[in-house]
């Protein structure tokens, strides 16, 4: 048996640590703002429920792995637990923790009735066969199945799960409770919601047309990451008139300034596996993508992309998080010094989570809207959601992330308050 376990010494900082300590100072700047008192803040800063489990899991040649996974969560005050669940190489309790803290700022912004939870498995999926993959998955949920239900805690895919890893999920959660419990996941089938498939990548296009403030025809977009967010996102965008001029993956940038033809990029990823050596486009480093020209910049990978290191060269008018915390706060003064706009995660990215949510009131509702009703619903929830951010950060002189982060923090203390839980 060997043990996947990373070796890492207590004064190691991880990504994840540095993840935590950027959403306990944004956390922080809002309950400045409203005047949170200590023991409000302390619960906020604190997640409700963590739990660490080791997953045994057996390999396709008999041997037998056991790797670590995560369920945090975050709050539950103002309803069930909502948040993804990753399969990642670099997932750590401090990183899930962080964006179980972040998704509970998401929902209490779009303001569904949602707690925020995550859950993560410290594993790289793209190691194991299918197999070995579905036994991960049921082994995981069988450890954390005190946490899950569709009233409790309530998963997604994210980085490195899908509709297929939700359907593993919803089976071994029913086949536990003896009946079928289709509410316990959102998004188990592609297309089972009406919008599901891309409704992160919707979201992302109607929140960057909304700060982009004029006609799209022609603006200039350069997408870091082209998965699952990333490369709808640029469809998207192109699909409403803007010229997407760059993207990257961890291969590399790929670069047209006249635009990229995305059908024959994604036909070359789908043959070649990465953005590098598509043929009508030229080749950039990883890090010169940030530095392009561009009106929008969409981080749409991992945490911590945008630094005090590369911000300083950022020259895009406009960066919209795909990502869940792509800049940091350090990153963030710099850009907001140098006059970018930031429409923040827990605005940008919303649209995967209210047509979740959207998907999970039919499921427990037994009860299917047509495609355009839930489509419409979700567009008017980010517009309204939208306008609410930028016209308090107008009227308070906050940037989009602080004003973001002032009303989806005073709800959730709100709630609090309001059940008595604290002064
Ligand atoms: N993983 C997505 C996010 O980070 C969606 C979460 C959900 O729908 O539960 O927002």
């Amino acid at each position: 048996m060997s043990v996947m376990v990373p070796s890492k010494t207590p004064a190691q900082i991880t990504p994840g640590r540095q993840a935590l300590d950027t959403a306990l100072y944004q956390l922080g700047q809002a309950a400045d703002h409203l005047g949170l008192g200590d023991g409000l803040r302390t619960m906020l800063g604190t997640p409700r429920r963590s739990l660490t489990v080791s997953v045994p899991v057996r390999r396709a040649d008999g041997h037998m792995d056991v790797v670590q996974g995560y369920r945090v969560q975050h709050n539950v005050s103002r309803g069930p637990a909502k948040g993804g669940l990753r399969f990642h190489p670099g997932t750590d309790i401090h990183q899930v923790t962080a964006l179980a803290m972040g998704m509970t700022w998401k929902c209490a912004l779009a303001d569904i009735p949602y707690g925020g939870a995550k859950g993560g498995v410290a594993v790289d999926p793209a190691t194991l066969d299918i197999r070995e993959l579905e036994r991960l998955t049921r082994r995981y949920v069988n450890e954390i199945l005190p946490m899950m239900g569709p009233d409790n805690d309530i998963p997604s895919p994210d980085v490195g799960t899908d509709e297929r890893t939700m359907a593993w999920i919803l089976d071994a959660y029913s086949v536990n409770a003896g009946h079928a419990l289709p509410g316990v996941v959102t998004s188990a089938a592609p297309g089972d919601s009406p919008g599901q498939a891309g409704a992160t990548s919707r979201g992302v296009q109607i929140a960057a047309l909304s700060a982009l403030g004029r006609s799209p025809e022609g603006a200039t977009v350069a997408v870091q990451g082209f998965g699952k967010v990333g490369a709808l996102t640029a469809q998207y965008l192109a699909d409403a008139g803007c010229k997407v001029v760059a993207v990257s993956d961890l291969s590399g940038a790929v670069y047209a300034p006249g635009g990229l033809d995305l059908a024959g990029l994604r036909a070359w990823v789908a043959e070649s596996g990465h953005v590098l050596g598509y043929r009508h486009a030229d080749a950039l480093g990883h890090d010169e993508l940030f530095e392009l020209d561009v009106d929008v910049l969409v981080p749409a990978a991992l945490e911590g992309a945008i630094t005090e290191v590369n911000a300083p060269r950022v020259r895009a008018r406009l960066v919209v998080e795909g990502a869940n915390g792509p800049t940091t706060p350090e990153a963030d003064e710099i850009l907001t010094a140098n006059g970018t706009t930031v429409v923040p995660d827990i605005l940008a990215n919303a649209g995967g989570v209210i047509v979740s949510y959207l998907e999970w009131v039919q499921i427990m509702q037994a009860y299917s809207w047509s495609v355009e009703q839930a489509e419409r619903r979700m567009r008017d929830l980010m517009v309204s959601t939208y306008a609410e951010v930028g016209t308090l950060a107008a009227r308070r002189g906050l940037t989009l992330r602080q004003a973001a982060h002032v009303i989806a923090v005073g709800r959730v203390a709100e709630a609090h308050q309001t059940r008595a839980l604290l002064p």
